[in-house]
């Protein structure tokens, strides 16, 4: 069977349901397509943190999906670093919600149909069909075990992390950021546990490192009483065993007594850099399938639905005036960058350096700096501590000169980046020029912090 539309989004994610919404609303003809059945679609792996949720992109707006929001009374992260015998409490800067995480994807998904987009379930995508020119001009899959294909203009993978559709696409002669690996992702698992009694930190998100480096534990609190706890590691480090590590934490808190577990799903999420383009002829990535995701936290809902928006909005003008050439969807790149793009860019140069130095030194410097410059650290991509504030610093921190050295100097090199980020093209003419420049840029990170090269 074929069916054919103006542009044929994959995944009922985030990104994809923001990408259908804005497509639809202009008018268009967009048919979105997941692998879930229409009773499992929204379900998915997070730790249901939305940092952001006071502004939400408008083809689905705040008011849509409010209603999932469980609690807004979250206003810090907590901190926990056992082995130095220390909580820090760190304000987190904007709003945050923790939502029913599949509730939330229940409401994005009536949005974008509300706008006026089509849903397809149990339909696995498989292949992309390109023509001779090396144009994407549809996909082909499994629609409940039978054949299917979907002729579009475009086809706006959002797919999440390790999509295969770009397996199956010739990027070749394209600009498409084909540079991915496995150590640029993280691999999570999480569980949804209800508590006898409410917890004592129902207004913090909490952290704890795990025990092995670049890895951590959190404890994010839907309401008092149910908690959405989990944990991920770096795929550079060699696997942990996830439910068993969580286990082994969550016997030893006296909140989680009698805790019993309601939901188990675990994913791997990209914490690495934006992709440096994510538009190829006819096809555009969003979300977790660009690498939308703030590579220090994890956190990747708000990106997903900005890029999902960005991404519409080019596929309508391209599609409306003269076509989906690369050229034509530039623009989406461009707003990326300018959005969030350079910072989480910025940011990931600390998530390089946490694979390179050693865990118990880097919670120990955590443990003596100042909470809000940590928290601007976090959030912003750099953080200027001031000179007072470094003497301080360092004198509480004797025991780690050698770390605050290579962070300052890979602090350097991410301020250098963010700047670098700020000169991203304007079409596609200057990329590679921009490219060169950023990855002498990178040659520097790998050379101070010593981490192997990320990319
Ligand atoms: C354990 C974990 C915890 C996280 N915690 C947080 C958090 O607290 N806060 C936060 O902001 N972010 C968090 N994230 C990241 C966040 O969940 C993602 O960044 C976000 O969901 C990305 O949305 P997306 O639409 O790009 O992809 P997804 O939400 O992954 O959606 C992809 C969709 O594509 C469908 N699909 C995939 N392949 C195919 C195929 N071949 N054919 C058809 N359909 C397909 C899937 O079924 C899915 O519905 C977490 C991620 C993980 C894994």
């Amino acid at each position: 069977m074929a069916v054919i539309r103006d542009a044929v989004v994959v995944g009922a994610g985030t990104s994809g349901c923001y990408a259908a919404a804005t497509i639809a609303r202009a008018g268009l003809d967009v048919v979105v397509l997941d692998r879930k059945s229409a009773s499992e679609a929204g379900h998915i792996a997070c730790g249901d943190a939305l940092k952001g949720a006071d502004t939400f992109p408008e083809s689905i707006p705040k008011s849509a999906i409010e209603a999932a929001f469980t609690n807004t009374d979250v206003d810090h992260g907590r901190f926990e670093i056992p082995a130095e015998d220390v909580v820090l409490e760190i304000p987190v800067p904007g709003e945050l919600a923790v939502v029913d995480r599949w509730e939330y994807g229940r409401l994005i998904i009536a949005g974008a149909e509300r706008a006026g987009a089509t849903f397809h379930y149990d339909t696995v995508v498989s292949e992309v069909i390109q023509d001779d020119a090396g144009v994407v001009t549809g996909v082909r899959g499994r629609r409940g075990g039978d054949p299917v294909t979907y002729e579009a203009d475009v086809v706006v993978d959002g797919a999440g992390a390790m999509s295969v559709l770009q397996d199956e696409v010739d990027f070749t002669g394209t600009t498409f950021d084909t540079n991915v690996n496995y150590r640029q992702f993280c691999s999570a698992y999480r569980e949804i546990v209800r508590v006898p009694e409410p917890v004592p930190w129902d207004d913090a998100l909490v952290f704890k490192p795990t025990k092995r480096a670049a890895g951590y534990l959190w404890y994010f609190p839907r309401t008092p009483t149910e908690i959405n706890v989990g944990l991920g590691f770096q795929m550079t480090e060699p696997p942990m065993t996830l439910v068993d590590d969580l286990r082994a934490d969550l016997r030893a808190r006296p909140e989680f007594r009698g805790a019993v577990v309601e939901d188990k799903l675990g994913a791997a999420l990209p914490t690495r850099r934006p992709y440096d383009s994510a538009v190829a002829p006819g096809f555009v990535a969003v979300g977790d399938a660009a690498g939308h995701v703030n590579p220090t936290t994890g956190g990747g809902i708000a990106g997903a639905a900005y890029a999902g928006q960005y991404a519409g909005e080019q596929v309508v003008e391209a599609v409306t005036e003269g076509g989906p050439s690369e050229a034509a969807l530039w623009a989406y790149n461009a707003q990326v960058m300018d959005h969030f793009g350079a910072r989480y860019a910025g940011l990931d140069v600390y998530n390089i350096l946490s694979t390179a130095v050693d865990v118990d030194d880097l919670m120990g410097l955590l443990a003596s700096l100042p909470t809000a410059k940590l928290s601007e650290a976090l959030y912003s991509g750099s953080a200027d501590l001031g000179w007072w504030l470094k003497l301080k610093t360092a004198v509480k921190s004797l025991g780690y000169w050698d770390v605050i050295a290579t962070v300052y100097r890979a602090k350097r090199h991410a301020d250098r980046l963010l700047d670098h980020y700020g000169d991203y093209p304007d079409t596609p003419e200057g990329f590679a020029d921009w490219q060169a420049r950023r990855d002498a840029i990178m040659a520097d990170v790998y050379r101070v912090t010593g981490a192997q090269p990320k990319y």
